[in-house]
This record gives C-alpha cells, structure tokens and sequence, in this order.
C-alpha cells in the first residue's frame, strides 16, 4: 500500500464503517484525491438515506432500528428519591467540657446544645454543661421543690430531658458566676442570643439565678403546672416519669421534619 492510499483509507474508514476499507486499498491508478471525492459522494448518499429513513419512522433524531436498541419500549419508574440528610458536622465533634450532662437529653435539644456550645466557642465564650436530665422527684406535700424552671411548676423540664444548665468556663460554681455576673454580662448576653436563635428559651428571664438554665419542649407551656404534668406523666412510658420520661416526648409538636433541618440546625 502506497501512503496516498493508506492515508486514503484512513480517511473512508474514519467516514463511514458502510464503505469497504478493502477497495480502499485498490488501484493505484487513480489518484487518492479522486477515489476520495467518490467514496465521499457515497457516504454522503448512505448518510442521507438514514436521515430519509429516521424521519419517516424513527424519533427524528437517529434511525429506526438505532432507536429501538437504545430506547426500551417503557422506561422503569424511577425510584422515590431519599430525604435529604441532616447536614453533616462541619468539623469533627469538640470535646465538650461538662458533655457527660447531654446524655438523656431529648437527641434534638443535645444536638441544639452542642451547636450553643460551638457557635460561642467561636466567639471565644466557652461553656461547661453543668446539669441536663435530672430524675423527677416528689418533694413532701406532693410539690416539687427546686431550681431549674418557670415560676409555680411543679415539674422541671428537665425531668424529661428537655433542658440543661451551663456555666461559663472558669467560674468555680453557681455562686461564683453570680458574683461576676456584671463582668460577664457581655458574654452571657451573645450566650443568650444564640441561644435564642437555636429556639431554645432561657431562663434569664425568671431571675438572674436561671441565667444557666436553657430549655426546649416546642408546644408545650414553660412553666410545668398539674394539667401539664399529668399530660406528661400519661405520655410517659408506663405512666413512669423517671424510668419513661422519654416517652413524655411524644406530647411535643414534631419539629425533626424538614423545618427542623432546614432552619433551625442550619450551620
Ligand atoms: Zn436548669
């Protein structure tokens, strides 16, 4: 073969698979320009015909019998796309001074927790949990006596895993946070707007002793008084509100939808 005519048969081959690559490699009597003209001329007429043949019958786009092997007759339904997940962490979790305090926590109020925690970190406040759930006990008289909720509750919502307490890191306890309290203002005051943010309410608001205190129980009263209580208690598992505090959960409007991911969880 002369390298005209490979070239040549290059060329016809990368044209059409339809043309012989063999009479491509004929005589060498014809110039390699000629034999190209005519064996364009062919494949154009073959390319035409298809064309013909696909707009009679076919999609329009491509032949008939291409369609039909690349086309089944009825596509499978697509299956249910999956929820979208909760967005993931943004960096590996922070060892949270005082986390021992989130277990038993309602999951959606510790993960509300953890993002307090982080989101005042990044404003150079730091935190230690001090309290979360706390067991639900009778005092004598039949009322619950002690910190930690709205003025004349019976009950703290944190019997049920719906609240915790903080304290800012370095002060020693309760007292001495109090005792600073105007020095701290500043840093409690952004400790309370995220908070807010988070959709958790703050204790500041009963008296700068629950400035620690933080809860969450959306469509529920923030003071626990009886109706609430026995509402409660009759959601608990077994009517126990210690062992079963976690069934109390169900008596909160579900806020673990879309809303829940979308606006309130957001980073
Ligand atoms: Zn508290």
């Amino acid at each position: 073969m002369t390298s005209s005519a490979a070239i040549d048969a290059l060329d016809v081959t990368s044209a059409t698979s339809a043309t012989s690559a063999t009479s491509a490699t004929g005589a060498t009597g014809v110039t390699g320009a000629r034999r190209g003209e005519r064996r364009w001329a062919r494949a154009g007429a073959l390319v035409g015909a298809l064309a013909l043949a696909g707009a009679l019958g076919g999609c329009g786009g491509c032949p008939r019998e291409a369609c039909g092997a690349a086309r089944p007759a009825a596509l499978p339904a697509a299956p249910p796309l999956p929820p979208p997940p909760l967005p993931p962490p943004s960096r590996p979790p922070l060892e949270v001074r005082g986390g021992e305090h989130l277990a038993g926590l309602h999951p959606a109020l510790e993960r509300r927790a953890r993002l307090l925690y982080e989101r005042a970190e990044e404003e150079g406040v730091q935190l230690r949990f001090i309290s979360g759930y706390r067991p639900y006990q009778l005092k004598a008289g039949g009322r619950r006596a002690g910190r930690g909720g709205a003025a004349g509750a019976v009950a703290s919502w944190h019997n049920f895993g719906l609240a915790f307490d903080v304290n800012l890191q370095g002060r020693a306890g309760l007292g001495d946070a109090l005792k600073h309290l105007r020095e701290d203002e500043a840093r409690w005051a952004r400790v309370g707007a995220l908070a807010a943010d988070l959709g958790l309410t703050w204790g500041k608001q009963w008296g700068q002793e629950e400035i620690f205190h933080f809860e969450w129980h959306p469509g529920q009263p923030d003071a626990i008084r009886a109706p609430t209580l026995n509402a409660l208690k009759a959601s608990a598992e077994g009517g126990d509100l210690r062992a079963g505090y976690r069934g109390a959960w169900r008596a909160l409007q579900s806020r673990e939808g879309a809303g829940d991911r979308a606006e309130e969880v957001s980073r």
